[in-house]
């Protein structure tokens, strides 16, 4: 999952990308409300943190204009004053959710998961097949078992499972799993998907490879008549 954090406070700034990174997010930052608006049109964020008191535009602003726009990433706002018409507006605004300063980061992290949650399903459990996914508790089963998974592992197939059908490149999977640029010549992407098949898929009926394009998740187990 990318996410865009806009805070100017540099150690709370520092703080948080290292947090989040470790947690397996991508996180990109902006320090004032008028970069964090430009990439916040520009990126295909999966959600976007976002602190009312800005330098050159404050946080309601670039919330309404985001929101103007037609564009509806989740959106976190974080504020320092903890007064009720400052919530209201920010919810006003188009904000999903907000926190008050000062925040702990796991209440930061459980309200993070919450809103990516949302977008996927009203139920914190999506299925493949056999294989089933715990966005709440972030576990992984097959047939009914557990699987242990590494945080990397899981995140990379939440990524697959919020985009069932579709054909993700390695380079969407580096940009929103790993936070780096693809490189070509690095396999690493393709290690992980095998490790994941070795532990849910052994027979590749899910977690499918489409040549030269990348990976795609769906169920070809219920494909009626042919080649299954
Ligand atoms: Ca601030």
């Amino acid at each position: 999952m990318r996410l865009l954090l806009i805070e100017d406070e540099k150690r709370l700034v520092a703080f948080l990308r290292k947090g989040l990174r470790e947690e397996s997010y991508a996180v990109d930052v902006a320090t004032n409300g008028k970069e964090g608006l430009e990439l916040a049109r520009a990126g295909h964020y999966d959600l976007v943190i976002l602190d009312i008191s800005l330098p050159l535009l404050d946080g309601l602003e670039v919330c309404r204009t985001l929101r103007l726009e037609g564009n509806l990433t989740p959106i976190l706002m974080l504020t320092a004053r903890d007064r009720v018409e400052d919530r209201v507006k920010g919810l006003d605004t188009g904000a999903d959710d907000y926190l008050v300063k000062p925040f702990s980061f796991d209440e930061l992290l459980a309200r993070i998961r919450a809103l990516l949650r949302r977008g996927v399903a009203a139920t914190d459990e999506i299925s493949c097949g056999p294989i089933r996914l715990n966005l709440k508790t972030r576990r992984a089963s097959r047939d009914g078992r557990a699987v242990e998974l590494t945080t990397r592992e899981f995140s990379l197939l939440e990524f697959l499972f919020r985009h069932p059908d579709e054909v993700i490149s390695r380079s969407r999977i580096a940009d929103h799993v790993w936070d780096f640029p693809y490189d070509s010549e690095s396999n690493v992407i393709d290690v992980f998907v095998n490790r994941l098949r070795s532990k849910l898929d052994p027979d590749h009926h899910y977690l499918t490879t489409v040549r030269g394009e990348g990976y795609r998740l769906c169920d070809r187990s219920q494909a009626s008549g042919n080649h299954g």
